[in-house]
């Protein structure tokens, strides 16, 4: 789309693979088999069976606890989405999500150690020692708002009353995996039988490792088009290809992106950047149109790669050494790290030619905070993070080094000093001796929040 003929300009990420390859893993078996007499669960609601068997020693040992107790007590229960996805596709999952028959209060009877949250979307959470907390969900529908969007619109006055029971209309397990977002996310696994329940033609989109909606992708993308930036998040992190359809579904409806919850945008975001594939995330978030969307300052900065002075290549620099740190330390890099990386070199250009930095950097930073409601934490920490800067590179952190930003901070001038091919260990002396005067650890202590107006005085 917008990739341009010049030489210098970094190699395109790889990009998401689109292949059709069986996966080994995945033994298919036709519906002529047909299932047991003794669980003809499901009949008549299009199932496909799949029989797979996957390691258990993959699996969460409390997860797999808590569907067999469940099934045990005659409820139906599965492993459900992105840890079944995941299995198949031979990664880590991050977390082991359980869809049932129970409802929340008949999984609070049988667990004690056991706490139902949410009051419109009421879920079960388990927990086990160490804080970790198992998500029960019941089966529920897909929401009304979204399933009658025609008939609300004969009678917005039932509106209101339709979305408050919306969320927690319980239903079937095929209803259930039918309102997830993508075939490959809408798996449940039978643990005790060993198989895949697939409502939707998953199961061929894993052996293809292929993302596609279930259903529409235009009507699905219009419902929630959150789900666009959900698409990139796995076929970046996943490394799966998005069929042609969706993709053009995605370029249609990007604007969409503006009618979206702007904290969940933000999360999202968030995701993008954490999940060690930020430099294909926003290769593809920049190629749909949907930066442009978003983050307009900075895809029009990619845009007008000849004018940034190698700004837009420190900048697909900096996204790799932060795939490649977050690899090496097998955990997400500080929210700040990410996020004051992302927009680094246009504030830097932003900055450029102004004698008030930090008032500069404020101008820049504001409509995005407010476009994609980057909370205030973050947005004044990156702001005080990024005035600091220079100092850093002049070795001379003064009290900064003594409050709690150093680290982010260090860390971000040496994605800097990455993206501009010069030596990082000024910082590792720099991040050793801080530690040193520090009594042996980073600072804890916060700093003074410092307020633009107060800074602008001092300057002019
Ligand atoms: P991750 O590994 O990033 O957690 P995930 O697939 O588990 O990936 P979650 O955000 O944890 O993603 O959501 C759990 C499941 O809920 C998904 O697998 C999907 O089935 C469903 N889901 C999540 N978000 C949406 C959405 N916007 N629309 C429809 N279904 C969704
Ligand atoms: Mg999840």
């Amino acid at each position: 789309m917008r990739r341009q003929k010049n030489s210098t300009f970094p190699d395109p990420p790889d990009l998401p693979s689109f292949t059709i390859e069986e996966d080994p893993e995945a033994t298919h078996k036709g519906p002529e088999q047909a299932p047991p007499a003794a669980f003809e669960r499901h009949a008549n609601t299009g199932l496909r069976r799949h029989d797979v068997t996957l390691d258990e020693a993959r699996i969460d040992a409390d997860a797999a606890k808590i569907v067999r107790r469940l099934e045990r007590a005659g409820f139906q229960a599965y492993l459900v989405g992105g840890c079944v996805r995941d299995l198949l596709l031979g990664g880590k999952p991050k977390d082991f999500d359980i869809a049932t028959s129970a409802r929340p209060e008949d999984v609070r009877a049988i667990f004690r150690n056991c706490r139902i949250i949410g009051r419109r979307f009421r879920l079960a959470h388990v927990f086990f020692s160490g804080g970790k907390v198992i998500e029960v969900a019941t089966f529920r529908q897909k929401p009304v708002a979204e399933m009658l969007e025609d008939e609300l619109a004969a009678a917005p006055e039932a509106i209101d009353d339709l979305l408050i029971r919306s969320d927690n209309v319980f239903g079937e397990a095929h209803e259930d995996a039918l309102r997830r977002d993508f075939t490959i996310n809408a798996l449940f696994y039978d643990l005790d039988r060993q198989q895949v329940l697939d409502w939707c033609g998953g199961m061929a989109d894993i052996s293809r490792r292929a993302i596609h909606t279930i259903g529409e992708p235009a009507i699905r993308f219009r419902e929630d088009p959150v789900r666009i930036l959900r698409a990139i998040k796995f076929a970046a992190r996943l490394d799966l290809g998005i069929t042609p359809d969706v993709v053009d579904a995605m370029v249609a409806y990007r604007d969409e992106l503006a009618k979206a919850a702007r904290p969940r945008v933000f999360e999202e975001i968030l995701r993008l950047l954490r999940a060690g594939a930020a430099r294909r995330s926003m290769w593809l978030l920049w190629e749909s149109g949907a930066m442009a969307v978003l983050l307009p300052e900075l895809a029009a900065f990619l845009d007008d790669h000849e004018g940034t002075d190698g700004g837009a290549n420190r900048f697909w620099q900096k996204l790799r050494a932060i795939d490649e740190k977050t690899a090496r330390q097998g955990t997400p890099l500080d929210d700040i790290v990410l996020f004051s990386t992302l927009l680094h070199e246009p504030i830097l250009e932003a900055c450029a030619e102004e004698d008030d930095k930090i008032a500069a950097a404020y101008e820049f930073l504001e409509p995005i905070v407010e476009r994609i409601a980057v909370p205030r934490r973050i947005s004044d920490i990156m702001r005080r993070i990024i005035a600091i800067q220079p100092r850093l590179e002049a070795g001379r952190p003064g009290r900064f080094a003594r409050t709690e930003l150093i680290s982010p901070a260090l860390d971000i001038f040496e994605l800097d000093l990455i993206s501009r091919e010069r030596s990082t260990a000024f910082v590792d002396e720099m991040r050793a001796r801080v530690i040193e005067e520090n009594g042996g650890s980073f600072p804890t202590r916060s700093p003074r929040p410092v307020r633009a107006s107060r800074r602008r005085r001092h300057h002019t």
